[in-house]
């Protein structure tokens, strides 16, 4: 169902449309332009898919330099990026001055030298990201503090350092929390679901507990967005999501994984605790009418369909991505507003003849 598991055929006629297209817009076949249109095409990033209708419809020129601007704004870490590096560099300025004054007073620096290497080595690693900075700045953090009890005229000046070090470590929590966010939802993102995912895989092999995973998405959203619009359809994902968020608890994690999609992470679950979670959330899901903010659109019913697969040990993510997967696949294709279970479906994707589908068709089944 997710937009980056497409079939051949589709993904060839997707491949054509958008080549296609970008001939008739003399847009510039690069790999980069390519990604643009491909996913304009395949209509599985409305905010693209909205960017370009609007500069389609207004005529205006999709040159290189417009194509550059998308390709950063939807495809491109730039801005995280943009931030680290003034991070660093504030940083940097920090050290220079703290580096000064320690010369100018002529102290026996030993501890804090060392969290200045560790810095400096930070600095000018190419590959630095965020994990990496956090773990610089608290070593220095650290160290400026011990270092402000130390010398009388070192402290006015590692005070104002430290403050200021804190003010960037805030950015920095916040930059984090804006990178691992969806925005339209506020729930977790594909990226924080993925980091998630492994990390509860890891603790699901230490301590031998069982973990699945549910995938969500919402039946016949398409032709909701023709009937209502995007803002409306927009308010349903922000509804669905915080109808995942509300019926989640303790360790679980509900992340936005795309477009109508949502996972849900369920560690410590068995695959047939998880079928009976998605059931109730189902009809949870069902039995409330949408109504929209300003209360005068009746929306009415809005269904879901969920997949559910259980992690085995030793799997890569992709693996039981792709059953729970198919699951909702299969749940769609039997009608939808229902939750299936990778346990009704063969390796092959086809239903499993030996399984009463009443076991895990639960569609309708009393909580
Ligand atoms: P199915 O029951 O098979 O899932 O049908 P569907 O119509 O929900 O699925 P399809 O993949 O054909 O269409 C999904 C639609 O979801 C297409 C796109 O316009 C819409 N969509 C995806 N993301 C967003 C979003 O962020 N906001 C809004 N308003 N619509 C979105
Ligand atoms: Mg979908
Ligand atoms: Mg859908």
């Amino acid at each position: 169902m997710s937009a980056d598991r497409i079939d051949h055929n589709t993904a060839q006629t997707y491949s054509k449309s958008a080549l296609e297209l970008m001939d008739e817009l003399g847009v510039v076949s690069h790999p980069d332009n390519f990604q643009i249109f491909f996913t304009y095409v395949a209509g599985t990033n409305v905010d693209l898919v909205r960017t370009i209708d609007i500069l389609r419809s207004n005529n205006r020129a999709l040159d290189e330099e417009k194509c550059q601007e998308i390709f950063t704004k939807f495809f491109n870490d730039k801005r995280e990026n943009e931030i680290i590096e003034r991070i660093s560099n504030d940083l940097r300025v920090q050290l220079g001055s703290i580096l000064d004054t320690i010369h100018k007073v002529g102290i026996d620096t030993g501890k804090y030298s060392k969290a200045l290497d560790h810095f400096c080595s930070y600095v000018g690693d190419k590959n630095r990201d965020l994990s990496n900075l956090e773990q610089a700045l608290h070593t220095l953090l650290g160290a400026t503090r011990e270092m402000e009890g130390v010398n009388r005229i070192l402290e006015s000046q590692l005070t104002n350092s430290s403050s200021e070090i804190d003010r960037l470590r805030e950015d920095m929590e916040n930059l984090k929390r804006e990178a691992l966010t969806d925005g339209l939802t506020g729930i977790a993102n594909r990226k924080a679901f993925d980091l998630q995912l492994r990390d509860d895989m890891m603790h699901c092999m230490e301590d031998g507990q069982p973990l699945c995973l549910l995938l969500l998405d919402i039946d016949h959203f398409k032709k909701f967005n023709d009937t209502y619009g995007h803002q409306i359809g927009d308010q349903v994902i922000r509804l669905m999501a915080s109808s995942l968020k509300c019926n989640i608890k303790g360790q679980d994690t509900a992340a936005r994984y795309g477009g109508e999609e949502f996972a849900i992470i369920l560690p410590r679950t068995t695959l047939d605790q998880a079928v009976h979670f998605a059931e109730h959330l189902r009809q949870y899901i069902e039995s409330h009418k949408v109504v929209t903010k300003s209360g005068k659109t009746m929306i009415g019913k809005v269904t879901a369909s969920i997949g559910a697969a259980q992690f085995r040990p030793g799997e890569p993510v992709a693996k039981l991505v792709n059953r729970a997967d198919k699951a909702l696949y299969f749940a769609k294709e039997h009608g939808r507003n229902q939750v299936a279970s990778e346990q009704q479906i063969a390796d092959d994707g086809r239903p499993r003849k030996n399984i009463a589908m009443v076991n895990y068709q639960t569609k309708g089944a009393a909580e």
